[in-house]
């Protein structure tokens, strides 16, 4: 194993800890590990995948009742939103948050919802939200109830359609690239979008004409520190090389890119490349670095060491406690005037999919 893979002493016996738990709740229990979690979480994760899938297998595991979201606590509210009533969503470090979902805050929205449908300008046009998938329930919430739905960076422009075919503008929460990117890809021009700055009066909009999308003004910034000049220097020096890249970077990134698409997306392509190929990747480091042990074909490299904070903060010691207890730890709460809204918002996107 590499030394980047190696895991501490101290984590073995963790590990071997979980692994007795894990015996003892069978099939009552399942770890959830999104990709970007730490390799001892997803040495013990019974299922690795990305945000939606992860919530989605759980809800449908008919023996699950205790789910451990290892991921961030958008993912547990997600799980949360669409689990069954017998079924519990545990996170085991609450604090671990999103930077880019705490961009779009509830007031924030709701504010920028009421100023935009009273404009003069806006001459009988309606707008649908279209909200990716890492945000608050509440925001999902909001969605559902405002005829919008959710979206993943692999079905974006699906949701995209399905929302133009309802209202005349699109309103995209909370990642400003995810929006761009997707709707270039569909045709969009430019002057057709414009940027939401929630702390600019109105938004900073002067003028609606012609606009078919309005993006939030948030980001990932984990995916904000893959440039362009990264993408140009290694061009240079390593000609023949390829780069792929998440739809979170900015606009001129995966422009420059020769894939682009989600997590998923990203372990598909690399393992579909001929061996010996080397290859540049723009998403968190501790994915890529997983991708490089299981393609020892390939030459799979960073595009530039980006970690996760906040997807790190979850680490074995903090599962360890959560299974230790697993029927007396408070599960993330999920009211029911949030979860209703949020699920269909969730559902509209799972009807895209069939
Ligand atoms: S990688 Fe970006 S979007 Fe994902 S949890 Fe971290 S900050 Fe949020």
């Amino acid at each position: 194993m590499p030394e980047f893979m190696s895991i501490s002493l101290q984590d073995k016996d963790t590990i071997d800890r979980i692994r007795v738990l894990k015996e003892k709740w069978g099939s009552e229990l399942m770890i959830l590990g999104h990709h970007y979690q730490r390799h001892g979480i997803i040495q013990v994760a019974d299922k690795i995948g990305d945000s939606f899938g992860l919530a989605k297998a759980a809800a449908e595991s008919p023996d699950v009742k205790h789910i451990v979201f290892c991921g961030v606590r958008f993912m547990a509210e997600s799980a949360a939103i669409l689990c069954r009533d017998d079924q519990r969503v545990l996170h085991p470090e609450p604090e671990a948050g999103c930077p880019m979902a705490d961009m779009a805050p509830m007031e924030a929205v709701d504010e920028a919802w009421q100023l935009l449908n009273s404009r003069s300008d806006l001459q009988g046009r309606s707008f649908i939200p279209v909200t990716y998938m890492n945000s608050h329930a509440p925001l999902k919430g909001f969605t559902g109830r405002h005829n919008g739905l959710v979206c993943t960076s692999s079905n974006a422009e699906k949701a995209m359609q399905w929302a133009w075919a309802r209202g005349e503008i699109v309103f995209f929460f909370p990642d400003q690239h995810l929006g761009r990117n997707t709707a270039k890809a569909m045709g969009l021009k430019p002057e057709e979008m414009i940027v939401w700055y929630p702390s600019k009066p109105n938004g900073g909009i002067e003028s609606l004409d012609g606009i078919k999308l309005i993006l939030w003004n948030g980001n990932c910034p984990v995916h904000m520190k893959f440039k362009a000049r990264d993408v140009h220097f290694l061009r240079k020096h390593f000609p023949g090389s390829l780069v792929a890249v998440h739809p979170e970077c900015e606009q001129e990134v995966v422009d420059l890119a020769d894939a682009v698409g989600s997590t998923e997306y990203i372990v598909k392509y690399v393992k579909s490349l001929k061996e010996g190929t080397r290859v540049f990747i723009g998403t968190e480091v501790n994915m890529v670095e997983r991708l490089q042990k299981e393609n020892p074909k390939l030459r799979v490299e960073l595009l530039f060491r980006s970690l996760c904070p906040t997807m790190y903060m979850v680490d074995l010691q903090k599962l360890e406690r959560t299974l230790n207890n697993l029927e007396t730890e408070e599960p993330v709460p999920m009211p029911l005037d949030i979860k209703e809204p949020a699920r269909l918002a969730l559902e509209r996107m799972l009807a895209l999919q069939n």
